[in-house]
């Protein structure tokens, strides 16, 4: 009898056990899945973090959004605010609308004196993506529309003490080679409010203020919005539009795109080279100045396109 017990209650324990094991299991399952999915989604960050490239895809896609309105800067800029790059969003030209109408009624000149000593452009070694106002150090520098100042930071081989404010109009702007900076980070700021003081900080080789305007990052031309002669805006509500503002990126892209060069074989020649590239022998004489009478050598760079 002593031993029938003995033995009932081992199979009857070996039994609870396993099943006890086999409810931990179960249990446990659900309970791994909830930390592995809360892993993936942080509680604390249920709101998705705003990925640049796909604000204007939001913006396009959004019906209730007119493009042609005016962008309030929290809308296009999404919940990007970041103090550590000029350019944090990266969205490419290509995905900017055709369109944005800009808000420039509060327009003030970012300096009262001055004149422009540089324009925006191409310049030998490296695209100049502002415009330089030459006057002496130690003038007011002020805010050109209502904003935010986001960046105020110090580029001894570049912009020197420079400041970026975030407008509610939607653009940006660089106040650059400042001698002071005068207000604080994430301060509001009216336009015309002071930023700092005019200087020749940074890669600058005179007294001068690098005036940059922005848009999601983009550069364009500052002088198409304002009238610096006259120092108003041109228009209350400006429109910027991929062709006239930011094409001269595509026409930097397709220059650059275009070239194409061959190096020629021994045994080539121009009509054979020109079938395979897809042009011809007069093409390729004008693009690499040939004469009729010149010959190729093998080991020459020919441009193709
Ligand atoms: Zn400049």
């Amino acid at each position: 009898m002593r031993f029938n017990h003995l033995l009932l209650t081992l199979i009857v324990s070996l039994f609870v056990t396993n099943n006890l094991n086999a409810q931990i299991k179960v249990m446990a399952a659900p309970g791994n899945m909830k930390m592995a999915a809360s892993n993936v989604f942080p509680k604390s960050n249920n709101v998705p973090i705003a990925d640049s490239t796909n604000i204007y895809n939001e913006m396009l896609n959004d019906e209730t959004d007119d493009l042609m309105e005016n962008h309030p800067a929290g809308d296009i800029y999404g919940d990007i605010w970041t103090s550590d790059r000029l350019n944090p969003y990266r969205v490419p030209i290509s995905s900017l609308p055709d369109s944005i109408v800009i808000d420039c009624s509060d327009f003030v000149m970012p300096v009262s004196v001055g004149r422009i000593s540089s324009k925006f452009g191409p310049r030998r070694y490296r695209y100049h993506y502002g415009i330089d106002i030459a006057l002496p150090s130690g003038n007011k520098v002020v805010s050109s529309f209502s904003g935010k100042v986001r960046i105020i930071d110090y580029e001894p081989g570049g912009y020197g003490k420079y400041v970026v404010v975030r407008h509610d109009n939607g653009l940006e702007t660089v106040y650059a080679h400042l001698s002071a900076v005068t207000c604080k980070l994430d301060q509001r700021v009216k336009a015309g409010q002071e930023l700092g003081l005019s200087g020749n900080t940074g890669r600058s080789t005179g007294p001068h203020l690098h005036f940059e305007t922005r848009y999601v990052g983009n550069a364009f031309n500052p002088a198409t919005i304002i009238n610096f002669d006259s120092k108003v805006a041109y228009a209350d509500n400006y429109t910027l539009t991929k062709r006239k503002n930011f094409g001269y990126q595509q026409v930097k892209a397709k220059t650059s795109q275009l070239a194409k060069y061959y190096r020629v074989r021994k045994g080539d020649n121009l009509s054979r080279i020109a079938a395979r590239n897809g042009t011809t022998v007069s093409k390729l004489r004008s693009l690499n100045g040939l004469k009729s009478s010149s010959t190729i050598r093998a080991g020459q760079r020919l441009r193709i396109r």
